[in-house]
């Protein structure tokens, strides 16, 4: 498997694009002619002093792009008479920043953290978003994608994560999918996400808080020694492959959530040998076509890299991804209702040994 071609390119607005070629020869439009609005104003991060989080207010965003027709798809290729998003006329995977981001901009370095006293600190919401399309096709899955495609959306993530981690500023890359209607995509074309956080997501902080209490506990890596565990239960494996274990956690909170480890211990997408990211090109698309599987056809799915943060805690960080998906029973989905939204506090209807045994019965 040769390197991808890389071709760089600027929108009309400014936002920067990137094409991701699997043949040479290919020659990909880097000017787009289109007339744009300015971009968006920027939005602000709010911390919470209750919960210690921060919260991005991106008022634009309720104007964006909310279902289009198939004809007027902004990720399909242009085409004579109408440009889209991507300037060419074909692709094969491209990542471009998103037109009306959550988070945009660099930091001026005027943000001070946290000042002591003051409880209403708000900041600007610096960072990337960016969006990557996996395929041309209108109507392509991420399950359905060739493992050679795969590959080459490996090799955008690695790029992009490189990229956005070294924008002044970004704390986290988290490059994600979300599928379906039911999860909220406003654009059915198949495509996943980047974003780099200003800050240190919460649920990242407390995994790798959990992570250090441990390493000081056992002096053993917290990650390895959950997925060793699983690897010894046994019950709750879905598949694995020579270097990739997936299993659904002991303490799953979604009806069909599914877990995907290297067996090796490895920070980020890039360090991934090419043995590694050959085998995820092959068993993360079956592991989503299982999940289809189950309730026969389309199932709405989060699908989240864990990696490790640009400047702290790298060393006790894990790569791996989260899948996880509301469908419960065929037309029936979880809802976060009370318990979950106000609480935080799960109750998941499906037991995990369930819903791994009822993965693993279905041919890979
Ligand atoms: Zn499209």
């Amino acid at each position: 498997v040769g390197a991808r071609r890389v071709t760089e390119a600027l929108l009309a607005d400014g936002r920067e694009l990137v094409y991701f070629d699997e043949r040479e020869g290919v020659d990909r439009i880097v000017h787009d002619t289109r007339r744009l609005d300015s971009p968006p104003p920027p939005s602000v991060v709010r911390h919470d002093p209750l919960l210690d989080e921060w919260v991005a207010i991106a008022g634009h965003r309720q104007g964006r792009t909310y279902l289009p027709l198939a004809d007027e798809c902004p990720l399909c290729p242009s085409v004579a008479g109408r440009q889209t998003e991507i300037p060419s006329t074909d692709y094969d995977v491209v990542a471009f920043e998103n037109r009306f981001p959550a988070f945009a901009g660099v930091d001026s370095g005027a943000s001070a953290g946290l000042p002591g006293e003051d409880l209403l600190v708000e900041q600007p919401g610096t960072g990337r978003c960016e969006v990557v399309c996996y395929s041309s096709k209108h109507d392509a899955a991420f399950s359905a994608l060739p493992s050679s495609r795969v590959l080459t959306v490996i090799e955008a993530w690695v790029n992009r994560t490189t990229a956005l981690s070294r924008l002044p500023g970004v704390e986290q890359v988290f490059c994600f999918e979300n599928r379906g209607l039911e999860i909220g995509v406003t654009l059915q074309h198949a495509h996943g996400q980047i974003y780099g956080y200003p800050y240190l997501t919460s649920r990242t902080r407390r995994m790798l808080n959990s992570a250090a209490r441990y390493l000081e506990r056992t002096g053993r890596d917290l990650f390895a020694d959950i997925l060793a565990a699983e690897i010894k239960a046994e019950t709750r494996i879905v598949a694995r492959s020579g270097a990739w274990t997936a299993f659904v956690p002991f303490a799953a909170r979604w009806p069909l959530e599914v877990h995907l480890y290297p067996d090796r211990q490895v920070r980020e997408l890039g360090d991934l040998t090419m043995l590694e990211r050959a085998e995820l090109a092959e068993i993360l698309p079956a592991i989503l076509r299982r999940m289809e599987a189950l309730y026969g056809g389309s199932v709405p799915y989060i699908a989240a890299w864990h990696q490790a943060p640009v400047r702290v805690s790298r060393d006790l960080a894990y790569l791996h991804m989260e899948i996880m998906s509301p469908r419960r029973a065929p037309g029936r989905l979880k809802f976060l209702a009370g318990s979950e939204s106000a609480m935080d506090a799960w109750i998941n209807d499906v037991s995990p040994e369930t819903a791994a045994s009822a993965l693993r019965a279905i041919p890979g």
